[in-house]
């Protein structure tokens, strides 16, 4: 067995990992991150796209911002689309200024990976059989296999950065976390396709046969998703199944034109409120999805990773530079306070758009008459607003 040895072990090289590795670089913190797939597959994986304005800031702050300034692009509303009309939300005039941009998630993990790779930080990809021992005492390991045969690596800190299924969050024994959790009665269908998108902003739009969401990754790249049935295959719907429903959906009155193209991705994505309390254990941090998960109609899920780790490099910064654990001891706490208000927002917007089985037209009216309000009352839209481009991050105000 090959034994290595580093301050902070991090398990799982997505945006939480990297982004962690990356930040605690910069506070002079060794690491080394095991990533189960190849860095091709994490770099191309399609997944979220819109990132608040505070963790725009956080990638500035942290020097990996160079290309999202060049080609993030920058949003300063939304549409919500109900009842065959348009009303935009301004998210800046309503929250000072502030913005989203859109990047794709990939774009992000190529940032921080190629930030990695310069500075010659340690990072394993394709590591099979990951398994995390001994974080309940002082002695924490990671153990893996790859090509080079068995590896084990000592560390003082293991960071459980490996998404919803990932080895860190089911290696806690049972009976220390409690899981909070709903599943929803409908999934989304997203594709991504080869055309500009129809719209300068993203479109969320309530219709009687269910939510659709229109959003972009590039000037030349739309994605879009569909409300399905949660048993829903990617076979079931056909592309010309897709565009009929699409136009139907993103209908308005006097007309819009919706973009169609050649469709090169197409998947159906669970919705899931889940959330693990506490997201920590002796000596193992977990961040990110391996400790929550949100629906993704307020587009938070990587958003709240970034500000996770955020939190918890922060503290362990703390920790190496003189020995205090007051910020890793309140780690769970600082990061849970955040993750709930996200929680609620994620679970509000979902609630809001999407065809429930069980409607009945009291709910729907209902449902109507709260988007009314919310396009007709600055303080309604303003509560919306500040949400979507991201409540401020917790923790010390001037890191890194
Ligand atoms: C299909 C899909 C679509 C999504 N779309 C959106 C969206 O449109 N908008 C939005 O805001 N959010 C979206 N999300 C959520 C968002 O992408 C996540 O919240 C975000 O990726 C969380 O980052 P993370 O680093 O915590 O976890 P992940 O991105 O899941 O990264 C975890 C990493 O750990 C690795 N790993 C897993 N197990 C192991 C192991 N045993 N050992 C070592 N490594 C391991 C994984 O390969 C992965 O690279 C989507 C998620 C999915 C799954």
């Amino acid at each position: 067995m090959n034994q290595l040895r580093t301050q902070v072990g991090i398990v799982g090289g997505g945006p939480a990992g990297m982004m962690l590795a990356h930040l605690l670089h910069r506070a002079g913190i060794e690491s080394i991150v095991v990533e189960a797939r190849s860095r091709d597959y994490v770099q191309e994986r399609v997944r979220a796209g819109v990132l608040e304005q505070g963790t725009c800031d956080l990638m500035h702050a942290a020097g990996v911002g160079a290309r999202l300034e060049r080609e993030g692009i920058t949003h300063q509303g939304i549409e919500l689309r109900f009842g065959g009309q348009r009303h935009r939300i301004d998210l800046s005039g309503l929250t000072g200024g502030k913005t989203i941009t859109i990047y794709p998630q990939r774009e992000v993990v190529k940032d921080l990976i190629d930030a990695r790779i310069a500075v010659g930080g340690a990072i394993f990809f394709e590591a099979e059989e990951v398994s995390i021992r001994g974080f309940d005492g002082d002695a924490p390991t990671i153990q893996f296999r790859d090509s080079g045969g068995v590896q084990e690596i000592r560390c003082d800190f293991i960071a459980g950065c490996d998404g919803f299924h990932g080895v860190c969050r089911p290696s806690i024994p049972a009976g220390a976390l409690t899981i909070f959790e709903r599943t929803y009665p409908f999934a989304w269908l997203g594709i991504l396709a080869e055309v500009a998108p129809s719209s300068d902003e993203l479109i969320y739009c309530h219709h009687e046969r269910g939510f659709a969401l229109h959003s972009m990754r590039s000037p030349s790249l739309t994605r879009l998703y569909l409300q399905c049935d949660p048993n829903d295959s990617v076979a079931a719907w056909s592309d010309e199944r897709i565009w009929e429903e699409l136009h139907t959906r993103f209908a308005v009155a006097g007309g819009w034109k919706l973009n169609e193209g050649p469709i090169v991705q197409k998947g159906v994505t669970p919705m899931r409120s889940f959330v693990a309390e506490p997201m920590r254990y002796g000596h193992v941090f977990i961040a990110g999805d391996a400790a929550h998960i949100v629906p993704p109609t307020g587009a938070k899920g990587l958003n709240l990773a970034l500000a996770d780790v955020r939190v918890l490099a922060a503290a362990l910064a703390k920790y190496y530079a003189g020995g205090s654990r007051d910020l890793l001891d309140s780690y769970s706490q600082t990061c849970l306070k955040r993750v709930w208000k996200v929680q609620r927002f994620s679970w509000w917007m979902t609630s809001l758009l999407h065809r429930f089985p069980a409607d009945n037209p009291f709910d729907r009216r209902r449902q109507v008459a709260e988007l009314d309000y919310i396009t007709s009352s600055r303080a309604a839209a303003q509560s919306l607003a500040e949400n979507y481009v991201g409540l401020p991050m917790e923790g010390p105000q001037r890191f890194p």
